[in-house]
């Protein structure tokens, strides 16, 4: 409903409406609250509350009567341009806090979040909060992180906090049932009352902490000894690692790395046209019983092309329970993160000893093609033994099983790639194809080029539709494109 909403919703009665989406000026919202009662099925709410709410009195909670109060599953609210005390915008919140499912988004960065969860953290299951407008300062002023004292949110299953400080209200939560929390693109984040918070949540499975930048890119040092936690999936930055050596992770299994935004002065900008960057040494730095616990590093979240990766050679060794690795595209033609890779593993060898790298590695994603003759060669090493049937010898490497592409390459490649996947010697005759004009990964798939008038540059890899089909799925003996879905990511 647009602008003129109240005016309908004032004269009609809809006792079966279950899903109602308005945008209302705030000084209709106590005209909202009483005509709400007639929508007695009401379950979904989106709410944009437009201006200031004009009252200035709070109902408390419990002065909210029951016949008042609005049982919803989800709640949407977004203020646009209010301005003034922020506890009048709270008044309209309480009609509805039995709500499971509460998304919350305001303009300001003085907007007082911890009071305006509070109203629900009785019942409120998914809290999402957002502000709309990314603080244009590096490091917001957190007031004073004790000026709430801590509420219980007993039965709290997921957090998201989107672009704004944290820390106040992690401060003002205790949320022992919470199985998810995601911190993106913060301004306020303080290391201690993070970790104060994990501390109150031994449950959290799912660890979000992307955009934190300025905070912890120096050393910090807190007071904290590892917290046990049970958290098994993390999405971070290389930037956000470092805080993991405060917590132990013996159950974290899958690790998503994200590149980042860095201008060349070295600085963390927002500034999404600046190059991407993913620095892998941090990982070096953490403790071994995290590395050596994960069996799944992904380094392709948003599908980023990178213009730089950093220490992936050096981190490999140290994965020796990897089995999925996810490898993202680089911009340049130097240093394709694959062939790295290939090079790497073929120099370990096959024996899983102090030598091998990635032992365990069973399926691969890269976004960028490999240069096929390594990578016969290492198929041709790890796969030809682990196929014999028989007895099988603990302390081999095992074969690796799935590839995943950006395209397909010809078919005399795919055909080569699938019968050393099969642990079968591959046959060198065929048609040698080698393509002249079109783009760089046609050249390197051996196939027509689409575009074939691509422009090149010396330093770029070019690309044309052919690769961005999906993904191509390969393994001894099936191939094909998949649905872009089966690879997740903890975005919802
Ligand atoms: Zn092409």
């Amino acid at each position: 409903m647009g602008n003129s909403g109240m005016d309908v919703l004032s004269s009609i009665s809809c006792p079966s409406i279950e899903v109602l989406q308005a945008i209302i000026l705030s000084k209709d919202c106590s005209t909202l609250q009483s005509n709400l009662q007639t929508f007695s099925n009401l379950k979904d709410l989106e709410l944009t509350i437009i201006g200031s709410y004009p009252g200035s009195r709070i109902p408390d909670t419990p002065t909210v009567s029951k016949i008042s109060r609005i049982t919803l599953s989800r709640l949407v609210v977004t203020f646009k341009a209010a301005s003034g005390p922020n506890l009048t915008t709270l008044s309209l919140l309480t009609l509805f806090c039995s709500t499971r499912n509460v998304k919350l988004s305001h303009e300001q960065e003085n907007f007082d979040w911890p009071s305006a969860i509070s109203i629900f953290a009785e019942t409120v299951e998914e809290l999402a909060l957002e502000q709309q407008i990314l603080a244009t300062k590096s490091h917001v002023r957190v007031k004073s992180e004790l000026s709430h004292s801590r509420l219980s949110y007993p039965r709290l299953k997921s957090l998201k906090i989107d672009r704004l400080a944290c820390s106040p209200i992690l401060s003002s939560i205790v949320a022992p049932a919470l199985r998810k929390l995601s911190l993106t693109a913060i301004n306020g984040f303080t290391p201690s009352a993070f970790l104060a918070f994990i501390q109150g949540s031994p449950d959290i499975r799912i660890l979000r902490l992307t955009g934190i930048y300025m905070a912890i890119t120096p050393p910090f040092s807190t007071t904290f000894p590892p917290l046990p936690t049970a958290i098994e999936e993390i999405d971070t930055t290389h930037h956000g690692l470092p805080i993991l050596n405060f917590l132990t992770l013996k159950s974290l299994h899958t690790l998503r790395l994200l590149g980042v935004f860095q201008s060349k002065s070295g600085k963390q900008v927002h500034a999404y046209s600046e190059p991407s960057e993913l620095h892998l040494s941090p990982i070096c730095k953490l403790d071994l019983t995290i590395l050596r616990a994960l069996t799944t590093l992904d380094l392709c979240v948003g599908n980023l092309v990178l213009q730089l990766v950093i220490g992936l050679a050096e981190a490999l060794p140290l994965l020796i329970r990897l089995e999925v690795l996810s490898l993202p595209r680089t911009h340049h033609n130097t240093n394709i993160l694959v062939d790295i890779l290939v090079e790497n593993m073929r120099q370990g060898g096959t024996w899983a000893g102090d030598k091998a790298v990635l032992p365990r590695l069973k399926r691969l994603h890269t976004k960028d093609y490999p240069e096929w003759e390594s990578l016969l060669m290492l198929l041709a090493e790890r796969n030809r033994t682990a196929h014999i049937k028989g007895e099988k010898k603990g302390n081999e490497t095992v074969p690796l099983e799935e590839l995943n592409l950006p395209g397909l390459p010809n078919s005399f490649i795919l055909e080569r790639v699938q019968l050393a996947m099969a642990g079968k010697f591959p046959s060198r005759n065929g048609p040698q194809i080698t393509t002249t004009v079109g783009c760089d990964d046609c050249k390197l798939t051996r196939s027509v080029c689409e575009d074939p008038n691509v422009e090149r540059t010396f330093e770029a890899r070019s690309s044309c539709g052919r690769h961005t089909l999906g993904t191509v799925h390969i393994t001894a003996n099936s191939s094909g494109y998949i649905s872009t879905s089966s690879h997740q990511t903890m975005s919802d």
